[in-house]
């Protein structure tokens, strides 16, 4: 079969074989796969993973066969996969059911052979059917979407806990937004694409800043917030740079929220934080079963999230249409 292989330099089609279905396992005809941050860090190199590796987390499919093991009825289903695979059901997280960080996981496309190939091969606790009414490129939204919903998961609201700045309007940044406005939260969406701002402001922002057209965002957002900071504020800019911004334009006793992953080494006032007694808060892997009732109710929007799509033979193309537009949101390959 035909998959994407990133071998440690660059990215490029090649044929391999076809994976080999294990008892407790479901075989995948890939249909979808978008391309992440993940992805554009693991290809730039700043983002260590074994090579030579099938990458693509973010993937719908229909199961085309199932293992000896495996409820039978999930032949033919339309699916979305989460991404922690090897989990070993034994560990202190796994007897506290947090699955996602199980000390023997390893991440579809990240450490272990992902999507962007013509099948896959995953174990059955990690399938979540899709709706017929979900496409199979909305779909890939769900990995990501899940980890918007983790967001709040892992950092519970309180009552102070009413304007939310998001730093950096990529793919993440706009599920979050709706997934805050959803939450009641009032948001300043920060970018330096005035298309992704607009979007942002359809999407419900309150507030929208052009880091580029400012000479001072952290005066901007404390101009907006009586002249306190926002009560939270999230970075979902990957680039290590924001993260000065992203600290000083929190409120005293905010809530900081990290989730970029970009490898990076990344300079950040540590003073300050102890000094105004912020919380740090991150997160990664959530909920899918929300995001699947986010995108089914239509409380989360993301066709317009998808900025081009290519064929697996394209991945290059694909990868690079990431460079080539501040506009550029998503792209998605269809197999
Ligand atoms: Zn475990």
């Amino acid at each position: 079969m035909k998959a994407a292989v990133y071998d440690g330099t660059e990215i490029t089609i090649k044929e391999v074989q076809k994976p080999i279905l294990k008892n407790s396992q479901v075989l995948i005809k890939v249909k979808s796969v978008g391309i992440c941050g993940t992805d554009l860090a693991i290809v730039k190199g700043n983002l260590p993973t074994p090579t030579p590796i099938i990458l693509g987390h973010e993937f719908t499919g229909k199961i085309i066969e199932v293992g000896n093991e495996v409820d039978h009825t999930w032949t033919g289903k339309r699916v979305s996969s989460e991404i922690n695979s090897h989990v070993d059901k034994n560990c202190y997280f796994c007897e506290r059911k947090m699955y996602t960080q199980c000390l023997a996981r390893k991440a579809l496309g990240i450490d272990i052979d992902g999507a962007l190939s013509e099948y896959i091969s995953i174990e059955e606790y990690l399938l979540h059917e899709i709706p017929q009414t979900i496409s199979y490129q909305e779909g890939t939204f769900i990995e990501p979407l899940a980890a918007a919903y983790q967001t709040f998961e892992m950092m519970p609201l309180d009552k102070d806990d009413k304007i939310v700045a998001i730093f950096g309007q990529g793919k993440l940044g706009f599920l979050i937004l709706q997934v805050a406005i959803h939450k009641g939260l009032s948001v300043i969406a920060i970018d330096g694409s005035n298309h992704k701002l607009s979007l942002a402001k359809k999407f419900g922002a309150s507030h929208i800043i052009n880091r580029l057209d400012t000479s001072d965002i952290i005066k901007e957002i404390q101009d907006l917030t009586s002249g306190l900071g926002a009560d939270i504020v999230i970075d979902t800019t990957g680039n290590p740079e924001a993260l000065k911004a992203v600290v000083a334009s929190c409120r005293t006793r905010g809530k900081l929220h990290i989730k970029s992953t970009h490898g990076l080494e990344t300079p950040i006032n540590l003073t300050d934080i102890v000094v105004r007694e912020l919380t740090l808060y991150s997160s990664r892997c959530g909920p899918f079963e929300k995001a699947i009732g986010g995108l089914k109710s239509g409380d989360i929007k993301v066709k317009e999230l998808i900025s081009k799509e290519y064929a697996l033979e394209d991945i290059k193309e694909a990868f690079a249409s990431y460079e080539k537009s501040r506009d550029h949101i998503k792209t998605i390959i269809n197999l």
